[in-house]
């Protein structure tokens, strides 16, 4: 059975799926996107994901390419005719397709693509029994990181800079030497006096779907938590570290630059996170 694209009003055989050339998102990165975890048949937290997507399409003032009830429906479809039950969708909104020119063209409609494709179920549960190693890297994105373009250029170098360090995620550091985020995930720790701290969601990060799903779970599992920006140092001597995104739900960090962090193996808090995620977050069936 081929993969199945949905793009600009029709679904297309993924291998045949293309963009205009004057696409906006590809001239520009004038564009946005979501990435939704699909488990056991359902799309998590989809109603978070597409508030967070509405407020980056406000940010930039990009129209919504069809209702959002519309949009849920064709998320569904695409999961549906990719028989994903445990995968990811992608969907991805540009201004459109426009003669090439700074300014925003007028009377153009905005450009619609989703994707889906299917994980094996559990490769990320088995990934989190043994933990990832991260490297640090300067956080030189623009400052409204807080919004999710398509504009990856500074997370793509960073992620291959870990890879090629033989690391799986990189953290960003501010020019005050605190973690910001990943290249593609949430930065958290847990202190040596067993408090979980994230930093702030202000605009220097995006606000993780998954990290707003996660303080739901701290507060339900009572555990000591602070909203507070944290250094390299401090996170290389913390008891724990671990990442949150929605292809990794929770993932333990056992290195920071080749330091271990405790004893070097993933730690009980960032586990049982993980395992109380699901109980919590949001499931929409998906066919
Ligand atoms: N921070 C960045 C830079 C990301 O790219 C992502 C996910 O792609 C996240 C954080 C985590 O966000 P979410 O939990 O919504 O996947």
């Amino acid at each position: 059975m081929p993969r199945i694209a949905y793009v600009n009003g029709r679904y297309l055989r993924h291998a045949e799926a293309a963009v205009h050339v004057e696409d906006r998102g590809y001239q520009f990165a004038d564009g946005v996107y979501e990435v939704c975890e699909v488990a056991r048949g359902y799309i998590i937290d989809m109603p978070r994901h597409l508030d967070r997507l509405a407020r980056s399409l406000k940010e930039l003032s990009i129209g919504w390419p069809v209702h959002r009830n519309v949009l849920e429906l064709i998320l569904r479809e695409v999961v549906r005719r990719n028989r994903v039950t445990d995968g990811l969708v992608y969907v991805q909104v540009t201004r459109g397709v426009a003669s090439r020119d700074f300014t925003f063209p007028e009377g153009v409609r905005p450009a619609l693509v989703v994707t889906a494709r299917k994980v094996p179920a559990g490769s990320q549960a088995k990934r989190a029994e043994t933990g990832i190693k991260v490297v640090t890297t300067p956080d030189n994105r623009w400052d409204r990181v807080d919004i999710k373009t398509v504009g990856l250029l500074p997370n793509v170098l960073a992620k291959q800079k870990a890879k090629e360090a033989g690391a799986q995620e990189a953290w960003f550091v501010d020019g005050d030497g605190m973690v910001t985020e990943g290249g593609s995930s949430n930065a958290w720790i847990v202190t040596r006096d067993g408090v979980l701290v994230t930093r702030p969601a202000e605009h220097g990060i995006l606000r993780g779907v998954t990290r707003t799903t996660l303080l739901d779970v701290v507060a339900k599992l009572g555990l000591k938590f602070e909203e507070r920006r944290f250094t390299v140092e401090e996170a290389k001597s913390a008891r724990e570290a671990f990442i949150s995104s929605a292809t990794t739900i929770v993932m333990p960090v056992i290195a920071i630059d080749g330091q271990p962090i405790a004893n070097g193996h993933p730690g009980s808090v960032a586990l049982s996170l993980r395992r109380a995620f699901f109980d919590v977050a949001e499931k929409t069936k998906a066919c």
